[in-house]
């Protein structure tokens, strides 16, 4: 859909203009060694043409000798500095636009083990080099961005491993740049799948999601991607991979005792937790979904004096999953997947007076639903204004099916007029054995809420299309703006979720901006993008403006400012609202421990770089 999910599966090696770039560079590499005096004349030269950004001070030789340093080295894979391509990585899906100066992409994991210690060595000559991962570069963050290096990590890094079934426990591996699709492909061989899915999983990759610690619609049930992990190989600061698996107290005891970067960084963060486990847990969000700072509340979950009794476990992965590629590269994964839940009952819920949204969604906690999600009245009326966008998305037969369920379910059910909410619960089949789901659906209903267990796999399809398509469609809202994405992730304990959206709607009307409203109603977790025009100079002042209002509004309803998206370019400022002073300064110590010289993407989760309005795209 995006540019910059097209962009990454291009390889600089193969097919696209970068190619002729490289090949063309690789040759003259060993002229360029043996006649240093021309090649400083001409970096000089072509190092006075580049712009520095006003907040970094950048030394623009380093990227320029970078490709040779990374050639000398051994790196096989591609580099680039081809002005096409370095656009293409400039932009994600967030709000932002920065241009990197140099795109690599490895062949294998040697590769990114090269270019970790390349750029770790490289910074102590040119300071503002860095290395900065990015997958399929569908985050709304602005996570992948950076003015330094990009290493892309979906070009070749792309492969889906085995599954393996052992006594009903499924498993899989796959490189980082696997694409979601893909491995939901293999584990459907198996009836399995991965339960913390994005909506974004026909675009995104799986180390992606791993990085940003994603989640989904069923992640009501069965958490954030960051629970699925058995273990992850990760290239650390000092250029060397570790496995990285949750351990027990013997196997945390024997790490400890070892003489590498994994067992200090171990130790270290233990000696950390250790010495403020108490302001560690006044800290945790008190939200079930959260994807802002270092989860260190996650790390000995048990707390340590079970954990040094030999209960529970001391699991790095909590810190690597939602990292954003600030503490380490992941470059292997193997994840837990479960068998795809069969006969699921699905009930919708119009909910035509917000009062009643919270009210109802309680009562549907209680069923242990595996999702509760919602759209509001605006998504609902672009899905019936622009029925042909649904038309590449279905096979012909199902599509004038669903469009006809559309039409019906407007003009007959909802008598022309769209609730403000629509509810969609999916029950499992234990919960219906055990309870009829007519009668669940009649529990759920209030004077205005007429809650219907859907029987038409076809009405079904309908809603669930609509919910998934919620972003895209709200594109079609106005041609000449873009739905922003920078209050799209804020959170909320469900019981507080029909104040809060009041109060939203009353901001948004405060601000003259229109967004339309969908999310994951059993998580308080509301995604909106307010319409706004980028070409005017006037926004970024807006996005600044309006982000201090709503984020302290959530976190006055209990809530956080970042349920599943992570902090990025834009959320990071705003961390001190949900965190203490201390507990900030503990992000910064974390992020130190694992990544002592800052060489892995600067200015996310820790210490903001990125100056948000002279960072912000200035397109729609
Ligand atoms: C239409 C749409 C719907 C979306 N829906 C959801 C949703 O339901 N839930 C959700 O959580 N998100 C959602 N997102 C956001 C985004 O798609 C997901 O977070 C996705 O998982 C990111 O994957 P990616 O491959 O695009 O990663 P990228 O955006 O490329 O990278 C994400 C972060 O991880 C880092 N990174 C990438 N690879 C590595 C690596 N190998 N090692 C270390 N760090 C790495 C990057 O530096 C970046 O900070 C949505 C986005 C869009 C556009």
């Amino acid at each position: 859909m995006s540019r910059s999910s097209t962009t990454t599966k291009r390889s600089i090696t193969k097919r696209t203009p970068a190619k002729k770039a490289v090949a063309r560079k690789t040759p003259v590499k060993k002229k360029k060694a043996a006649n240093k005096t021309k090649i400083t004349k001409a970096v000089r030269k072509a190092a006075a043409k580049i712009t520095p950004t006003p907040i970094v001070k950048r030394n623009p030789l380093g990227h320029l000798l970078i490709e040779k340093i990374l050639r000398e080295s051994g790196f096989r894979g591609g580099i680039s500095t081809s002005k096409k391509l370095l656009d293409a990585y400039s932009t994600d899906e967030s709000i932002f636009s920065i241009r990197p100066q140099v795109v690599i992409q490895p062949k294998n994991r040697h590769d990114v083990e090269i270019a970790t210690k390349v750029i770790a060595k490289e910074t102590e000559r040119f300071e503002s080099l860095s290395l900065t991962p990015r997958a399929a570069g569908t985050g709304l963050g602005g996570g992948s961005l950076t003015d330094s290096v990009v290493i892309d990590m979906c070009a070749h890094l792309n492969k889906v491993g085995d599954v393996t079934v052992k006594k009903k426990a499924i498993t899989f591996t796959c490189d980082p740049g696997a694409m979601w699709k893909n491995v939901e492909k293999k584990l459907k061989e198996h009836d399995a799948y991965l339960p913390p899915y994005p909506a974004s999983k026909d675009i995104c990759s799986v180390g992606g999601s791993i990085a940003n610690n994603a989640a989904g619609p069923d992640s009501l049930r069965h958490g954030h991607c960051s629970e699925w992990i058995q273990s992850l190989d990760v290239v650390l600061h000092d250029g060397h991979t570790y496995t990285i698996k949750p351990l027990s107290y013997r196997e945390f005891k024997i790490l400890i005792k070892q003489n590498h970067e994994h067992s200090r960084i171990a130790k270290e963060v233990f000696a950390l937790i250790s010495k403020n486990e108490k302001e560690i847990k006044a800290n945790k969000p008190e939200t079930a979904k959260n994807s802002a700072g270092y989860p260190l509340w996650k790390v000995v979950p048990e707390g340590i004096a079970k954990f040094k009794k030999g209960v529970g476990t001391f699991d790095l992965t909590q810190l690597i999953a939602g990292s954003q590629g600030t503490i380490g590269i992941i470059t292997h994964l193997t994840l837990r997947a479960l068998p795809i839940p069969e006969n699921t009952s699905l009930i919708a819920l119009p909910i035509f007076n917000l009062e009643n949204a919270a009210e109802s969604i309680s009562k549907a906690l209680k069923y242990n639903p595996i999702n509760v999600e919602i759209f509001d009245a605006l998504t609902f009326d672009l899905a019936l204004r622009n029925p042909s966008f649904f038309k590449d998305r279905l096979d012909k037969s199902l599509y004038y099916k669903v469009m006809f369920q559309m039409y019906t379910t407007y003009h007959v059910r909802f008598r022309r007029k769209i609730p403000e909410f629509i509810v969609l619960v999916t029950l499992d089949e234990e919960t219906t054995q055990k309870h009829d789901p007519i009668k669940i659906a009649k529990s759920l209903s209030e004077e205005k809420v007429k809650a219907r267990l859907v029987t038409n796999p076809i009405e079904s399809e309908m809603y669930w299309q609509i919910r998934r398509a919620s972003y895209t469609l709200s594109k079609f809202q106005d041609k000449t703006k873009r739905p922003a994405a920078f209050l799209e992730d804020m959170t909320v304990p469900p019981e507080n979720l029909s104040k809060f959206f009041v109060r939203i709607k009353a901001l948004l009307k405060e601000f003259n901006v229109t967004a339309a409203v969908h999310g994951h109603g059993g998580n308080g977790h509301f995604h909106f993008y307010p319409l706004l025009d980028f070409t005017n100079q006037t926004t970024p002042a807006l996005v600044e403006k309006m982000s201090e209002k709503f984020f302290s509004t959530a976190v006055k309803f209990k809530g956080n400012i970042c349920g599943e998206h992570n902090d990025g370019i834009i959320r990071t400022p705003h961390l001190n609202k949900m965190f203490s002073k201390k507990m900030l300064n503990l992000f910064k110590e974390t992020e130190s421990i694992f990544d002592p010289s800052d060489i892995f993407n600067p200015g996310k989760k820790v210490n903001p770089r990125f100056d948000i309005k002279s960072s912000m795209r200035t397109t729609n």
